[in-house]
């Protein structure tokens, strides 16, 4: 790879934090580049909760979760990042000049990175009860591919959060044979999902069980059916299904980020009030950085973004200020919106 593709900051992390820190990085001269396994920007805004409404963000009185990420790609993107979605990332590689980043694609050098992966990659949840391993895949699902192959089918949901909520009432369309089960009497999803559930219960719809869990999945080559049990009583009762989607949410997952020699702290990693690790030139910042009083909030993220690029221009550059000044004092917005402003005029 030619040496002109080092960029100042690779980013891991296509996520709100990520985000920011690459306008913040574009808005103090650093070239930036950023590296995300999901298929588009936003993070967990598009990923997880898209139609949710924000009440915490600084400047929005309520924005949907879609907007914000749509204003922060707007905002980020500004400065010609390098952008690389559907890339595992692999491995870092220290060398000479900062480190390479491998992906599943790629092979990409930086003078410093920034990790802003969230909570790293989203592992499903798993069901701990027989049967899983072996019928994951063969009827047993994490994710609904496509609503039309439960057409008519014999489907259990399992979860009480948006994702069960949000499939149950749309795989009623496609089959009246719709079982959800939650192991507890309240919901975590929407109370307006929670509102259309309980219509489509009451209608016969949807058979809606609460206090279940599952006890065993059957089936050789595909599932065939549930062992379910009532968790106050204990009861148990054999569900004949040719489906299960498991949505019981997602664990963090740090993946090969728990090998590059980073102090970690569980599932997050250690930094300074410079937000830099303990690795000299690698950076952390949002949920995946922990520090003493640290809040997980979008609003955080921003504020340790903006600390991790301006330590990294300083970091890369010694002579480079590390306070940035106004961003309404800044040449470089200047000379974008009235390039003749940025011009001294001679008479
Ligand atoms: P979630 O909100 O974490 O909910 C997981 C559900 O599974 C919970 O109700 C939990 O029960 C249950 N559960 C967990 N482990 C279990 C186990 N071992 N056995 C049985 N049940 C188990 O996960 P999610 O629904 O996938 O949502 C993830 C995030 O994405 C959330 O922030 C959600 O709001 C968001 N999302 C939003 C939308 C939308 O805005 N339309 C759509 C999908 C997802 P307890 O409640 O008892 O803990």
């Amino acid at each position: 790879m030619a040496e002109e593709d080092r960029r100042d900051i690779n980013i891991i992390g296509g996520g709100p934090t990520g985000l920011f820190a690459a306008f913040y990085a574009g808005m103090r001269g650093a070239s930036v580049r950023i590296v995300d396994s999901l298929p588009e920007l936003g993070g967990q805004l598009m990923a997880l909760y898209p139609e949710k409404y924000i009440y915490d963000v600084g400047g929005f009185p309520r924005i949907t979760a879609k907007e914000l990420a749509e204003n922060l790609i707007a905002q980020g993107t500004q400065f010609d990042p390098d952008i690389r979605l559907e890339e595992e990332v692999r491995d870092l590689v220290a060398d000479d000049v900062g480190f390479t980043l491998l992906t599943s694609d790629g092979r990409y050098p930086s003078r410093t990175v920034l990790i802003a992966a969230g909570k790293g990659a989203f592992a499903p949840r798993p069901l701990e009860c027989p049967g899983y391993t072996e019928l994951l895949g063969r009827g047993l699902e994490h994710h609904v591919r496509a609503p039309s192959i439960y057409g008519g089918k014999r489907v259990l949901i399992v979860g009480g959060g948006d994702s069960a909520v949000d499939w149950a009432l749309a795989l009623q369309h496609v089959t009246d044979r719709l079982v959800l089960i939650h192991r507890r009497a309240g919901f975590r999803a929407h109370a307006h999902s929670m509102r259309q559930l309980h219509e489509a219960v009451d209608a016969g719809r949807i058979h809606l069980l609460t206090f279940r869990e599952v006890r065993a999945i059957h089936g050789e080559q595909e599932v065939t059916g549930v062992t379910v049990f009532d968790n106050r009583t204990e009861q148990e009762d054999h569900l004949e299904v040719d489906a299960v989607l498991a949505l019981i949410g997602f664990k963090p997952d740090l993946g090969p980020l728990t090998r590059w020699g980073l102090e970690l702290d569980r599932n997050t990693i250690r930094v300074s009030a410079t937000m830099q690790t303990n690795i000299s030139g690698i950076f952390a910042a949002g949920d995946i950085a922990t520090y003493e009083g640290k809040l997980e909030l979008i609003a955080t993220g921003f504020s340790e973004a903006a600390i991790a690029v301006n330590h990294a221009v300083h970091h890369i550059d010694p002579k480079a200020r590390v306070n940035p000044g106004h961003s309404t004092n800044l040449r470089v917005f200047k000379e974008r919106e009235r390039p003749e402003a940025a011009v001294p005029r001679s008479n």
